[in-house]
């Protein structure tokens, strides 16, 4: 599949058509290859995706290195939930940087999470944050942890999944990922390395469609 490596403006999202499937969301489960939510347990998390994307993900954790697991850290949000992690981030980003302009706030937060509209990324059930663990529970080194606790301005540069500013372990944790996810027709998100989509708008814009297959969805 096509992947675009950088990332596009708002625009390119306009003219993917939805032609919406209507695949169920479905629970994911824990397996001895797939892991949920090892990062943010503070998170009250639903861990729904759309059907396939479940199914693909099992696929990826079953192909991976016999001592690696995937870990799900986000699938499925509700609107209100991807409201409370917008309101959260805001926060954090505030607090940390006291002289920054509610829109200098909002340029960063952007980057971190999609806007709660109904159309956002995790409301479709297409999009997943994932990383990669050691069957003892350790993470892999991927340049930085999951971004929601660490939005410090040097932090930022490492976050782009092609970022040339971490290390050569982390580009080649990143590598192995990015591949098993592509051998399921995961789309990457060119702007952090942990997000990855199915059958989602972002997914039609980052592998050169015009149309997708998951609109925005209720439980
Ligand atoms: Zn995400």
């Amino acid at each position: 599949m096509k992947q675009i490596p950088y990332t596009l403006p708002s625009s390119a999202w306009q003219n993917i058509e939805i032609k919406e499937n209507n695949e169920p969301l479905v629970l994911i489960v824990e397996t001895k290859k797939l892991k949920i939510g090892w990062i943010k347990k503070h998170y009250q998390a639903l861990f729904f995706v759309r059907k396939s994307v479940a199914e693909k993900l099992y696929k990826v954790s079953e192909s991976l290195p016999e001592d690696l697991v995937l870990i799900v850290i986000e699938g499925y949000r509700t609107t209100q939930s991807q409201q409370e992690e917008w309101d959260r981030v805001w926060q954090t980003i505030k607090s940390q940087n006291e002289n920054f302009s509610d829109e200098e706030i909002e340029k960063v937060v952007r980057l971190l999470v999609a806007r709660p509209l109904p159309l956002a990324n995790h409301h479709c059930g297409g999009a997943i944050d994932v990383t990669l663990g050691y069957l003892d529970g350790r993470l892999l080194e991927m340049g930085t942890p999951y971004i929601t606790n660490i939005p410090e301005k040097e932090i930022l540069p490492k976050i782009p999944m092609l970022s040339d500013k971490i290390s050569t372990e982390a580009k080649l944790h990143r590598k192995i990922l990015r591949e098993a996810m592509e051998k399921e027709d995961f789309v990457w998100y060119p702007g952090e390395w942990w997000h990855y989509c199915y059958g989602d708008r972002m997914w039609a814009v980052y592998s050169g469609k015009t149309e997708c297959i998951y609109g925005s969805i209720e439980p």
